[in-house]
C-alpha cells in the first residue's frame, strides 16, 4: 500500500483537468474560483458505507460515480449549473490502493460527464468509509427553491421513480441479471442538471427525489405551507417494473412513491405553464399546512407505511 503523499499525488493525477472555473486547483491549501457575477449555490452530501452503499452491490467505480451524482442532484434541484466540486474521503487503514483509484476514476468520470471538476478535497483514515462531496454551482436566474408552490399549481415529475429502489432490491435478492436495467439505475443514477436549468424560469418550486417521492414532496409542502394531492394513476409505471416489483413482493406504486435514489426532479408550476415535456403531471397543490395525500382513480385516500428513507425514525 502506498503512503499518504504518493496516494495524493496519484489522486491528483487522475482528477486534474483544465477548467476556466478555477485559477488555482488541486495541489495548494485551497482552490481559487474564477470570479463570477452569477449567484453561487453550494451544497454538500455525504455517502457512508453501510448506510448509503454496500461494497457487495457495486464496484468502487460505481460507488464513486453515484456519490458524485447524488451531490450534483441538489444543484439540479436548485436550477444551477455545476462549476466545481471538493471531495473528502475517509478510508479504513486497510483500504487498498487499487480500490481507491477505482473510486477516484468513478468520481472523475462523473465530474467530466457533468463538467464539474474536482478542485480539492481531503484524505483521512477512519473506522468507516465515507465520501463527502461539496458542489458549487451557479445560476444567472433566480434559484429554484422549495417554498414557491401555490394552491392551483400542478405537480410534475421528470422521468420515473422506484427504478433505483427496485434495482437495489434485485441486488439484495440475488436477482441482478433479471433486473439489470434497474440495477443500473441504482448504480449509475443521473442528475437532472439540464432539466433543472430549464425549470429555473418555469417552475414555482422544485426538489430532487433522493429519499422517496412522498417524503421529498412533503418538504416542498411544508416549505410552501400548502398541501399536495397526488393521483396514483398518473404515476408513470411500466409493465417490466410492475412485474418485477410484484415478483419481489413489493406493491409497485408503494415502491415508486417511497423508494429513493432515483434523483429525478419533482416540481410545481402554475397549470398553464408550458413545461416543454420536462415532466409528467402527477397531481396538484391545494390549500393546507404541509401534507401530502395520495388519491386512487376513485378519489379514495391511499396510505403508505413509510413516506421514504430516514436516517432516524421516531421510536
Ligand atoms: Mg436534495
Amino acid at each position: 500500500m502506498s503512503d499518504e503523499f504518493s496516494r495524493i499525488e496519484e489522486i491528483k493525477r487522475r482528477l486534474l483537468t483544465d477548467s476556466n472555473e478555477v485559477q488555482i486547483t488541486i495541489g495548494d491549501d485551497g482552490a481559487v474560483l474564477t470570479p463570477s457575477d452569477a449567484s453561487q449555490i453550494l451544497s454538500v452530501d455525504a455517502q457512508v458505507e453501510g448506510i448509503h452503499f454496500c461494497r457487495d452491490f457495486a464496484t468502487w467505480n460505481d460507488i464513486g460515480y453515484r456519490s458524485f451524482v447524488a451531490a450534483l442532484s441538489d444543484l439540479a434541484a436548485m436550477g444551477a449549473q455545476p462549476r466545481v466540486a471538493l471531495v473528502s474521503l475517509i478510508l479504513p487503514i486497510e483500504f487498498a490502493d487499487n480500490d481507491l483509484y477505482c473510486l477516484i476514476d468513478g468520481i472523475s468520470e462523473a465530474a467530466t460527464a457533468y463538467r464539474s471538476p474536482v478542485v480539492g478535497g481531503n484524505l483521512s483514515a477512519g473506522a468507516q468509509m465515507s465520501i463527502t462531496t461539496t458542489v458549487i454551482g451557479q445560476s444567472r436566474k433566480e434559484a429554484l427553491t422549495r417554498n414557491g408552490a401555490r394552491p392551483g399549481d400542478a405537480i410534475y415529475l421528470t422521468g420515473r421513480v422506484g427504478r433505483a429502489a427496485l434495482g437495489l432490491r434485485c441486488l439484495q435478492n440475488d436477482k441482478e441479471a433479471r433486473g439489470i436495467d434497474f440495477v443500473h439505475c441504482w448504480r449509475r443514477p443521473r442528475a437532472r442538471i439540464a432539466e433543472g436549468l430549464k425549470l429555473a424560469r418555469l417552475a414555482s418550486a422544485a426538489i430532487d427525489i433522493s429519499d422517496g417521492l412522498l417524503q421529498d414532496l412533503s418538504h416542498v409542502c411544508r416549505a410552501s405551507n400548502v398541501n399536495a394531492e397526488i393521483n396514483s394513476d398518473a404515476i408513470p409505471l411500466d409493465e417490466t417494473y410492475c412485474d418485477l416489483a410484484k415478483e419481489l413482493g413489493h406493491y409497485p406504486l408503494a415502491l415508486a412513491l417511497t423508494g429513493g435514489e432515483d434523483y429525478e426532479l419533482l416540481f410545481t408550476a402554475p397549470r398553464d405553464t408550458p413545461i416543454e415535456g420536462l415532466g409528467t403531471r402527477i397531481g396538484r397543490i391545494v390549500e393546507g399546512t404541509g401534507k401530502v395525500v395520495v388519491l386512487d382513480e376513485r378519489k379514495r385516500v391511499l396510505t403508505f407505511k413509510n413516506a421514504g428513507y430516514r436516517h432516524w425514525q421516531n421510536k
